[in-house]
């Protein structure tokens, strides 16, 4: 394979679909996932000769090790984008069992799952950028968010952890925190609860996703070769930390 490799999890659509093209511009071949096979069909209609897909759920171990080992066969990964994530929003006293693991299984023990098994051949190339994408309610909090929150919270400290461990292999980790994206996530919000949000967007709009991406890029160039442990806010200035 001629490319370096750049894996982004949940690239159907929304934000991983515009970091999946983002980093195809930047000469990577991309390996995506979805959750289903007609997802992972359309994927590599997409992508055509600059990738490929796989299915993955990241609440499913043997899932991830399907598709650790399909991608590393591929050769060793030079950017890992932890993308994929979902919402269980409730209050507290109604939140169930179930809408707690779903989400911090899906959005951090997957993370962590797919990124150990992407590390043995980063360190060996003594190379690697890995990218997590956490949400500005990592910092703030938002009530009806708690396993959310404390999903994005918690890939923040694991972002700061691995920073910690893989420096000295040339391996970089950072986050990128969305604000308000215009996605399917967010279509899922009421008009009040939209509304609510914009008031506090400065810059008065929502974000797109490929605003998002161009942050990933940036985090996976050169450029962004002595930025490590950080968490780059993409928010309108929805908060200013
Ligand atoms: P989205 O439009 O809902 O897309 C979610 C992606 O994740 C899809 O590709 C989906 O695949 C995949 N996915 C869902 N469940 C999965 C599972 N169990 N295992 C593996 N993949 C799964 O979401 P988005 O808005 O683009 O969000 C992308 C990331 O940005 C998430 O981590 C989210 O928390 C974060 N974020 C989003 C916003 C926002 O405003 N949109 C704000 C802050 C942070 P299928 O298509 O196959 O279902």
């Amino acid at each position: 394979m001629q490319k370096p490799i750049a894996v982004v999890t949940g690239a159907s659509r929304g934000i991983g679909a515009a970091i999946a093209k983002s980093l195809i511009e930047a000469n990577y071949f991309v390996v995506a996932s979805a959750t289903s096979e007609s997802g992972v069909s359309a994927i590599k209609d997409t992508l055509a000769e600059n990738g490929t897909a796989f299915v993955l759920n990241l609440s499913d171990k043997s899932s991830c090790q399907d598709f650790c080992k399909q991608v590393t066969e591929l050769g060793p990964v030079a950017v890992l984008v932890n993308n994929a994530g979902i919402t269980k929003d409730t209050l507290m006293l109604r939140m169930k069992d179930d809408d707690w693991d779903d989400v911090i299984e899906t959005n951090l023990s997957g993370s962590f799952r797919i990124t150990k098994a992407m590390l043995k051949g980063m360190m060996k190339k003594r190379f690697g950028r890995i990218i997590n994408i956490s949400s500005v309610v990592g910092a703030m909090g938002n009530p009806g968010q708690a396993n959310y929150c404390a999903s994005k919270a918690g890939i923040e400290g694991f972002t700061r952890s691995l920073a910690q461990e893989l420096g000295s292999r040339n391996i970089t980790v950072n986050a990128v925190a969305p604000g308000f994206i215009a996605t399917d996530m967010t279509n899922e919000l009421t008009e009040d609860q939209k509304q609510l949000m914009m008031v506090n967007i400065p810059l008065a709009r929502y974000g797109e996703p490929e605003e998002v991406a161009k942050a990933v890029k940036f985090l996976a160039s050169d450029d962004a070769g002595y930025i490590t442990g950080q968490v780059l806010h993409v928010n309108g200035g929805l908060n200013m930390g």
